[in-house]
């Protein structure tokens, strides 16, 4: 393959993850002092309640170009963390769990005891997939995606930031764009940090409701119980407008017999009459007229009509309808990286090496407007730093380029109410402990 058909990746959006543009990135745009601060939750104070340990306990891996893949690197300050990023160049950058001990020195420490190497903080994360959505989209498959199926992601970000700040109380949560197929989410509480792994099991759990199996075409099972009051707001006021207004035209679920039978598939059937819901409804898609309405919204329409009526006194064909909105839009979860504190999530504002796009952080009050398209690519950047010339005195780089919108977000929405947080907590916890030992004294 000569360097021709590289280019040709390059037109089709696959930009070719050039190094020499990785460096000046790292060296003028990538926010190294603001993922320290974040990183070190207020413990790089110079409060007397500060863990001076904390922030040097946090696994940082690096994969390199070489497809070195180096785990287990600390750092106690911001500048050692930009000093290395800059000198190895990482194409990708994950963070890992607090660990009891600095990771660097782990093996200095044995096994068990009571300084065993073991992760003792996470924030708790979320990773969402396309490609998990490749059964319910027709317009693109694998680790493609386009703006009729990039709005999956959209009502995962909304139903599961709904439920992670109302009925949990989490405050402090980062989405982020994962560069090319996806979404992740650090919730970043103290609380949300110091769960262990059964407890995060446990929120996951009652997140899920689409279990994924290979052989079955029903992938949520919601018949014979009252809806949770979490699904059944979810679905009320997220999933059926979105089903109803928007999936169902943009994928054209009810296009063809191969795709209404799916669907069909999907009613329960343990219900006496099916057989005959099922063929009243096959008989009025059969004949194709055309009209002047969607083809699937009538389509749906008629099986709405069907399985509520009043004759269906069956709970499960009810039921059914919802079932149907659940499988094709509910949040699919990568459930292994929500469960165990010890998973490594990509950085934000790494780049992705394929698509040459930045991880940059989704604002959830506005998650409708994120165009994945429109998200900054290396190359961009550069360009836009090349036009812009050179800066004026207290000016950020990343101020005269795309990437300013996203770490003004960043800093003002995530990080500064995260780190005011932070010290209230730290200087709670020291009063909380001066008066023990004080009461103690006094014994
Ligand atoms: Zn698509």
């Amino acid at each position: 393959m000569g360097t021709d058909d590289m280019l040709i990746d390059n037109s089709r959006n696959q930009e070719q993850l050039d190094l020499n543009y990785l460096k000046l990135y790292y060296g003028k745009l990538f926010p190294h002092a603001d993922m320290f601060k974040w990183l070190a939750y207020g413990h790089d104070g110079k409060h007397p309640g500060c863990d001076q340990s904390y922030v040097g306990r946090r696994e940082f891996s690096f994969t390199l170009d070489s497809d070195i893949y180096i785990r287990f690197q600390s750092f106690y300050s911001s500048s050692d963390m930009e000093k290395a990023i800059k000198e190895k160049c990482p194409v990708k950058i994950d963070i890992g769990p607090v660990y009891s001990v600095d990771p660097a020195k782990r093996l200095a420490y044995g096994q068990g005891g009571d300084n065993a190497f073991t992760p003792v903080e996470r924030e708790l994360i979320f990773d969402i997939d396309i490609s998990d959505y490749d059964d319910v989209r027709y317009c693109c498959s694998g680790a493609d995606v386009c703006s009729d199926c990039w709005p999956l992601m959209t009502v995962a970000i909304k139903v599961i930031d709904f439920t992670l700040r109302d009925d949990f109380g989490f405050d402090h949560i980062l989405w982020v764009y994962s560069g090319r197929r996806g979404v992740h989410c650090w919730v970043c509480d103290g609380k949300a940090r110091r769960l262990n792994n059964e407890q995060r099991s446990a929120i996951s759990d009652y997140i899920r409701v689409y279990k994924g199996s290979e052989n079955s075409q029903k992938k949520v099972s919601l018949v014979g119980q009252a809806l949770h009051p979490f699904l059944s707001r979810s679905y009320t006021e997220v999933l059926r407008s979105f089903f109803e207004d928007k999936l169902l035209c943009t994928q054209n679920l009810f296009l063809n017999e191969e795709r209404y039978e799916k669907i069909l598939e999907m009613i329960p059937d343990e219900c006496f009459n099916i057989v005959a819901v099922t063929s009243e409804l096959r008989g009025k898609w059969m004949d194709n007229k055309r009209s002047k309405d969607d083809i699937n919204t009538t389509r749906w329409g008629h099986l709405k009509h069907s399985l509520q009526s009043s004759k269906q006194k069956a709970q499960g064909l009810r039921r059914c309808v919802e079932e149907i909105v659940f499988a094709f839009t509910y949040p699919r979860l990568d459930m292994e990286v929500s469960k165990h504190m010890n998973h490594l999530l990509k950085a934000p504002f790494c780049i992705h090496p394929k698509t040459g796009r930045v991880c940059v952080p989704i604002d959830p009050n506005r998650c409708e407007e994120f165009d994945p398209a429109a998200v900054p690519t290396l190359s961009q950047l550069l360009g836009e730093l090349n036009a812009a010339g050179l800066t004026t005195e207290g000016e950020d780089e990343f101020d005269r380029t795309s990437l300013g919108e996203a770490i003004r977000y960043f800093r003002s929405s995530f990080l500064f109410p995260l780190l005011k947080s932070c010290k209230e907590e730290i200087e709670a916890a020291y009063n909380t402990e001066i008066q023990q030992s004080k009461n103690s004294m006094s014994w």
